[in-house]
């Protein structure tokens, strides 16, 4: 009965507030119903990845083949069990993420994080700790906040409470270049040995599985890295969950060539 009551209160104080101010679409600003949310034209705009798709690295398919793989994993498997992305960073998706990345909309943070669950609810089976893809600290102070760990604290509240978060998990004690203009070959150098284990979490990761979170792949080198040491401090699975994917070479030209940044 009280809580009942708090509720109708709680609905008389929003519709009011909704008055004065009305919520906005998180992209292009028109009224909505519903704050921290976006309109349907923008929705529409997004080019979401469904199947058919790579089981290994989420690549979408232009054909679903008979081991539904794509051929980037039939050459050489990915480091990690598998890899999904929800929607494909160019035009619409690649705004929303630019925004939440370099405009402090960190707003965005719930609206993707349930985008990821509900999109890819298989990947929090049997997971013990969620891991973000770290920042090196001379970028986390620049842009104050890891776009990863936003994701990871909002994806611990809709997760099976057995999941367990921690940014310590991972760290990057080296500062690599932007991976820019750099190809496939160049990018996996230039994020070699980038990421470290702490010793005091060593032992915690041992026998466990993980689900690492980012919010872009671009050529997987990053992901991959992480993986890498993650399997070597003895996880024994390690999957990988991204809001977008980069999907053609020219995308990332276009993006690299305004500067923007990966990490
Ligand atoms: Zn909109
Ligand atoms: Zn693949």
């Amino acid at each position: 009965m009280y809580s009942d009551k708090l509720t109708i209160h709680y609905m008389s104080v929003k519709k009011i507030i909704d008055w004065f101010i009305p919520p906005r679409c998180l992209q292009c600003g028109d009224n909505i119903l519903e704050a921290h949310q976006l309109c349907a034209d923008c929705w529409k705009k997004i080019d979401f990845i469904t199947k058919p798709f790579c089981s290994l690295c989420g690549y979408p398919l232009d054909v679903e083949n008979q081991v539904n793989t794509c051929e980037s994993c039939l050459v050489k498997k990915p480091v990690y069990e598998s890899a999904r992305s929800i929607f494909v960073y160019k035009t619409e998706g690649k705004k929303l993420i630019l925004r939440f990345k370099h405009a402090d909309t960190t707003e965005l943070a719930p609206l993707f994080a349930r985008l990821i669950f509900n999109h890819a609810k298989e990947y929090f089976r049997d997971i013990d700790y969620l891991v973000s893809v770290p920042l090196h600290w001379t970028r986390l102070v620049k842009r104050r906040y890891n776009q990863a760990a936003l994701l990871c604290l909002c994806l611990e509240k809709l997760a099976p409470k057995s999941i367990f978060y921690s940014p310590y998990f991972l760290r990057r004690p080296k500062r690599t270049e932007s991976q820019g203009h750099k190809n496939a070959v160049n990018r996996q150098l230039n994020i070699e040995n980038a990421f470290v284990i702490p010793t005091r979490y060593q032992k915690r990761l041992q026998g466990k599985s993980v689900l690492l979170i980012d919010d872009v792949m671009t050529s997987g080198a990053t992901v991959e890295e992480c993986s890498r040491v993650l399997y070597e401090a003895g996880c024994i699975s390690v999957k990988v969950l991204t809001m977008a994917r980069a999907l053609l070479k020219n995308d990332l030209d276009v993006a690299f060539d305004k500067k923007e940044d990966y990490t």
